[in-house]
């Protein structure tokens, strides 16, 4: 099982594609922890991450690609694996769809949530997490890069039909349940 799940900043995806990996015994592979685990090790790509992450923007696809590309050539991968924060971009999608060149994606998984809903939950976290992303200003802006960046994944990946769109609102073993039936699992 091959698996996106894609969601404004706060949708819950974090939390969601954790327990949805772990049931579907598949690798939870997400962009976001990578990239928060090379910082905490201060590696050079953490480094270079960081000015971008701490703006709420996007890191370059020259630092994001290759390092998914080395997470999916690791051996847990080459059965499955639910993808969190990748691609976020459409040349992000073509640089996927290159990496998995004879395998393809089975489903996409969009946790929708509203902007004022996932605001309140961002600085929420900030408080309990200390992110340095989760400011009120910086998280506005990771939203309005999110709408004009990745939310025309959306409609691409409804092209191709498999696209599965859940409200990520709730509780949440109320959203997983909503993922389990919306997947079929
Ligand atoms: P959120 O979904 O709440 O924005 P993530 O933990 O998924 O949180 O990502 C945190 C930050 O990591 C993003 O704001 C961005 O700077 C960086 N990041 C994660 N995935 C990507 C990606 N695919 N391309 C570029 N930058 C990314």
């Amino acid at each position: 099982m091959r698996l996106l799940i894609m969601g404004p900043p706060g949708a819950g995806k974090g939390t969601q594609a954790a327990i949805l990996a772990e049931r579907l015994g598949i690798p939870h592979i997400s962009t976001g922890d990578l990239f928060r685990a090379n910082l905490a090790n201060n590696t050079a790509l953490g480094q270079e991450a960081k000015k971008f992450m701490d703006a709420g923007e996007y890191v370059p696809d020259s630092v994001t690609n290759d390092m998914v590309r080395d997470r999916l050539e690791s051996d847990d991968a080459t059965s499955g694996f639910l993808m969190d924060g990748y691609p976020r971009t459409l040349a992000q999608v073509a640089e996927l769809d290159e990496m998995l060149a004879d395998s393809s994606i089975d489903r996409v998984l969009v946790l929708s949530a509203d902007t004022d809903a996932v605001v309140a939950r961002l600085l929420h976290r900030a408080s309990e997490q200390q992110r340095s992303d989760d400011s009120e200003e910086i998280i506005r802006h990771r939203m309005n890069v999110y709408s004009e960046q990745t939310a025309p994944l959306i409609e691409l990946y409804a092209g191709r039909g498999i696209l599965v769109e859940v409200s990520g609102l709730g509780a949440v073993n109320e959203v997983t349940e909503d993922i389990s039936n919306a997947l079929g699992l």
